[in-house]
């Protein structure tokens, strides 16, 4: 018979499984037992449409033999099987959720717990196997094979004989030794114990043979042993369960085995509903995002169970986009058990369940600020993106939920994250906007000429560094009736009234030279004008209209726009503090060819200021030399 060699990326994980240390080794089972539950599931599942399975909810089970005179181990159950193909791709290959975790051989040696928070599946029986059977037969099938393998070298697929549907894992246990006892797992108090720590919750009963010994009153008398095959689970799923039964620790043992995640999530919510919708669920805000979060592979979607039966994977409608980081299930004993995708959609329960859970949600991260500010900041830092997005692809409609949800670094502590109500609090007397700044960086913002401005007015500036920000601020507009304004913007309005007659009279007077200068410009500024909010700084570029200068460069940016550039109505301002004001007027008198070079230079500082391109870097650099020369 021919072995099969494992995929290279199976052959690295089955090698640091064969040749683990870890201590833990006995989540094998839980493993295997969860695969089983997920074979009845399916089975299970079906059954409700298709009368040839021929079985009653009753008659899915999960049967452990411990075998000490073969020095085997058997997990048996009559759930769906796998074909000889699944049995290749399913088992030849680790299980691509397996694979997640094990990115590259830095993090594996970093992470060998991970064995024991993640779990990886089917692999982990040879921890404690030295060879692996799997005898299976598909539902829909005449035949069955056997899959054998040692871990080490390759597999082997045959046919074989089997009569019912259902899978049989055998594991020969390896041999003892001084430092590992493997046939510890053939002891029936070792087994109850295991099944009770990781599997009680699983739907479907857990059987063995238990002996039990009964000893006579009289001394003299052999004790009787008889067998009885108990139940050895409680079969209630943890989120049955009352909260005052679970510690975190079981919550956060769920969540990692059942969603894939070796870190425990920052906090949960375990609700039972009555009224209006009559469900459980049990929500998890990760703490960190999955590797395709920010991808469009990424599915977002909530476990959905009717009555204790999982009806669905990934039920997408129960959760808003910008909460897709949820990961967590509902069960409800109003959803028919086989509802189509397509009625769900309509399900006017799962509308009031999808409501429900997005006031939870959002319940609890306000909860979660409030009292764990920096967790807050840890989960906000990972999915915070999200909620901007969110307002903005809603077109503001998700404002109500998501304004409080908010942070933004700001200059009131050194570019620390605050929310737009702490902004609004501590707002000055007479402030009647809330003013931001975009930049790439803290410190590319720090260096705007006009910040210097705005934070000598003692105005706190909120800090926008990401493409989406500008655009979220301008579809909300305002929060609390403050409106949104960048320090960018052309009509700032800082000056006292004594400063604005001030400049008025000198605008006045220049406004020959600003004409002379905005015409040298050739039509790239709207306007060349006296700047009002520069403190030390020549010259600074603002914006007029509806697209800003950063949205300028975060549209231009994206490949979809390449054809198709779009500009800011930009304005040249100049600060008539600075000398250079003085030797432009100078020169507006004396050599105003020299003005229209001097002021294409201004226009390429300004625009370098602000983080965009120098339009011709040459003549820039001409200009620049003539000067030095
Ligand atoms: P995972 O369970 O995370 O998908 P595993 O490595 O544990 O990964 O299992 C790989 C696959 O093998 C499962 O997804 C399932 O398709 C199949 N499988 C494992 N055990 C069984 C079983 N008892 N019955 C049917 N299919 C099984």
């Amino acid at each position: 018979m021919e072995t099969k060699q494992f995929k290279a990326e199976s052959k690295r994980l089955l090698d640091m499984m064969i040749n683990s240390i870890y201590t833990h080794k006995e989540i094998f089972l839980r493993e295997v037992i969860s695969n089983a539950s997920d074979a009845l599931d399916k089975l299970y599942f079906r059954s409700l449409t298709d009368s040839t399975v021929g079985m009653k909810k009753e008659d899915f089970v999960i049967n452990i033999i411990p075998d000490k005179q073969a020095n085997t181990l058997t997990v048996s159950d009559n759930g769906i099987g796998m074909t000889e193909d699944e049995l290749e791709s399913c088992l030849g290959t680790i299980a691509s959720s397996g694979s997640l975790a094990f990115k590259n051989d830095n993090e594996l040696d970093e992470n060998v717990d991970i064995i024991g928070q993640f779990g990886v599946g089917f692999y982990s029986t040879f921890m404690v196997a030295k060879e692996v059977t799997v005898i299976t037969k598909a539902f829909g099938s005449d035949k069955a094979y056997k899959w054998s393998s040692d871990g080490v070298e390759g597999y082997t697929i045959e046919e074989c004989q089997k009569d019912n549907v259902g899978t049989d894992v055998i594991l020969t246990l390896k041999d003892d030794t001084d430092d590992e006892k493997y046939s510890r797992f053939l002891d029936q108090y070792q087994i109850q114990s295991l099944i009770k720590k990781y599997s009680d919750y699983i739907r479907f009963p857990i059987k063995m043979d238990i002996e039990h010994t009964h000893y006579p009153e009289d001394e003299n008398a052999e004790p009787e042993t008889h067998i009885v095959n108990e139940t050895l689970n409680s079969m209630t799923p943890i989120w049955k369960k009352n909260k005052n039964e679970l510690t975190d620790e079981d919550y956060n043992n769920f969540y990692t085995e059942k969603f894939m995640d070796y870190m425990p999530p920052i906090t949960h919510i375990h609700s039972k509903n009555e009224g209006t919708a009559t469900y459980n669920a049990l929500l998890y805000i990760p703490s960190r995002a999955p590797f395709d979060y920010y991808s469009k592979d990424y599915e977002k979607g909530l476990q959905l169970y009717s009555s204790g039966v999982m009806i669905m994977e990934k039920c997408a409608d129960l959760l808003p986009d910008y909460f897709s980081f949820v990961k967590g299930l509902v069960d409800s004993e109003d959803l028919s058990l086989n509802i189509s995708r397509e009625m769900l959609q309509h399900d006017r329960q799962l509308k009031i369940i999808a409501r429900n859970i997005e006031r939870s949600v959002k319940n609890e991260l306000l909860r979660l600020l409030k009292n764990d500010r920096e967790n807050y900041e840890k989960f906000y830092d990972v999915f915070g993106l999200q909620f901007k997005f969110g307002i903005y692809q809603s077109y503001g409609s998700a404002k109500d939920t998501l304004e409080d949800l908010l942070m933004f670094p700001s200059s009131f502590d050194d570019g620390k994250k605050v929310t737009l109500a702490e902004y609004v609090d501590r707002m000055k007397e007479g402030q009647d906007c809330i003013y931001y700044a975009c930049g790439e960086t803290k410190d590319r913002i720090e260096l705007l000429p006009v910040f210097e401005k705005v934070r000598e007015k003692g105005y706190e500036v909120l800090y926008f560094t990401q493409d989406v920000d500008e655009f979220a601020a301008k579809v909300m507009i305002q929060y609390k009736e403050k409106k949104f304004k960048s320090i960018s913007d052309g009509d700032l309005d800082l000056e006292t009234e004594e400063e604005k007659e001030e400049n008025k009279k000198t605008a006045e007077e220049s406004k020959e030279m600003f004409t002379f200068m905005c015409d040298s410009l050739g039509g790239k500024v709207k306007e060349v004008r006296l700047s009002t909010r520069l403190k030390s700084h020549p010259v600074c570029l603002s914006s007029e209209g509806s697209v800003t200068i950063e949205m300028e460069k975060v549209l231009n940016s994206m490949p979809q726009n390449e054809n198709n550039k779009v500009s800011a109505q930009k304005c040249l301002e100049l600060n008539p503090a600075h000398p250079i004001f003085a030797k432009l007027k100078e020169l507006f008198d004396s050599d105003k060819d020299k003005l229209a070079d001097y002021t294409k230079l201004l226009y390429s500082q300004a625009l370098l200021i602000e983080g965009l391109s120098v339009e011709n870097p040459v003549e820039f650099s001409d200009l620049i030399c003539s000067l030095m020369v």
